[in-house]
């Protein structure tokens, strides 16, 4: 196969088990994020892939050849840390050139690829202004320029944008994107920020504990979580447990939700996003009842939250800030859950 492929990759720290059976397979071209909270082991996957690690067991396969025991250097994958590591004494363009330089491309070849490097990132113009001379944002680009300096099968991104603000960081992930396409060079980047995943990625490994939770393009991740880990940590996600009775009918702290093709007998777990849900004053054949706790007006949004006796946290109703909300702080409310909006879980 051609692209990227890990095998059953197994990684300890002494007596921590930093990745347990890890298999993936990416085509070249995607775009890939690796997400999770912090400790979960995506920088490990990250720096085993780029060569800077040793596999405890486990193979990584490009475009089918085995490159398990290839060193970094010989890998020539392009990487961007969070530190940057730009060299603070050198200039822009020879910051960017240095990659060329070590493997003794002439000065004609570097100063062209600089060139080239600094239209591609959108800065031309300041191969001799000093590293210290350029804002958060610039350095970004000169170290993406420097790890694009030699044309690299494999773009690798750890958590670089985790430094800027957020506007800023938003601005860098658009164009880190933009870059991306332009080139068709897969790309792995290490994020812990869903947004940054959602924007970015063609394919979102969710990572907990070491463990792949779930491999699936950013929408299906959102609407199809495979288990309560993904569904809490993508987005907001109302999590409800309950007992299934025949017809689809799940009894539930207030109330109860039709889901459909839910088997009698035994708890099930689900999860239903906030902006299915609505709210209404009578109960119905899918409603959950409770109190109205808190009213957040976020501008683009408006946020409910009902607090239901049973259920460890508040159900959150996210509406259009344009909706008229009939309801005060304490009123009595349902929550209409429709079962088409209800993910079950494993
Ligand atoms: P993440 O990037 O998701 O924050 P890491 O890959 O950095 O997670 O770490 C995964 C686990 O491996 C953590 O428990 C971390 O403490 C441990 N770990 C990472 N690097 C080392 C190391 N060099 N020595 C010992 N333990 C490590």
């Amino acid at each position: 196969m051609s692209g990227l492929a890990i095998h059953q990759l197994n990684k300890a720290y002494g007596p921590v088990n930093a990745l347990s059976n890890i298999s993936l397979s990416v085509a070249n071209g995607q775009f890939v994020c690796l997400l999770g909270p912090s400790g979960c082991g995506k920088s490990t996957l990250l720096r085993i892939i780029a060569g800077l690690e040793a596999t405890t067991s486990g193979k990584v396969l490009l475009d089918g050849k085995d490159i398990t025991e290839v060193p970094a250097h010989l890998r020539d994958f392009g990487m961007v840390f969070q530190s940057l590591a730009l060299f603070p004494h050198l200039t822009v363009g020879e910051n960017i050139a240095y990659p060329l330089r070590i493997r003794g491309a002439s000065k004609e070849v570097q100063d062209r690829e600089v060139q080239r490097l600094l239209d591609l990132v959108h800065l031309p113009g300041v191969a001799d202004r000093a590293i210290t001379q350029l804002s958060g944002g610039q350095r970004q680009r000169i170290a993406i320029a420097r790890a694009l300096a030699l044309k690299p099968k494999l773009f690798l991104l750890d958590e670089p944008m985790s430094a800027l603000d957020a506007k800023l960081r938003e601005a860098m992930q658009v164009e880190v994107k933009r870059l991306q396409q332009e080139l068709g060079i897969t790309t792995f980047l290490v994020t812990h920020d869903q947004r940054e995943a959602m924007t970015t990625a063609d394919l979102v490994v969710v990572m907990s504990g070491g463990v792949i939770q779930q491999i699936a393009p950013p929408v299906e991740i959102y609407r199809s979580p495979a288990n309560a880990f993904v569904a809490d940590f993508i987005g907001v996600a109302n999590l409800i447990e309950g007992d299934a009775k025949v017809g689809g009918r799940v009894v539930v702290p207030g109330g109860q939700v039709l889901i459909d093709g839910v088997a009698a007998g035994g708890k099930v777990n689900f999860s239903a996003r906030p902006e299915d849900l609505t709210l209404q004053s009578a109960a119905g054949d899918s409603t959950v009842a409770g109190t109205v706790a808190f009213i957040r007006h976020l501008g683009s949004s408006l946020e409910v939250n009902v607090a239901v006796p049973g259920l460890a946290k508040d159900l959150i109703v996210v509406m259009s800030p344009r909706e008229h909300l009939p309801f005060d702080l304490g009123d009595t409310v349902h929550v209409h859950v429709p079962g088409s909006a209800c993910v079950v879980l494993r």
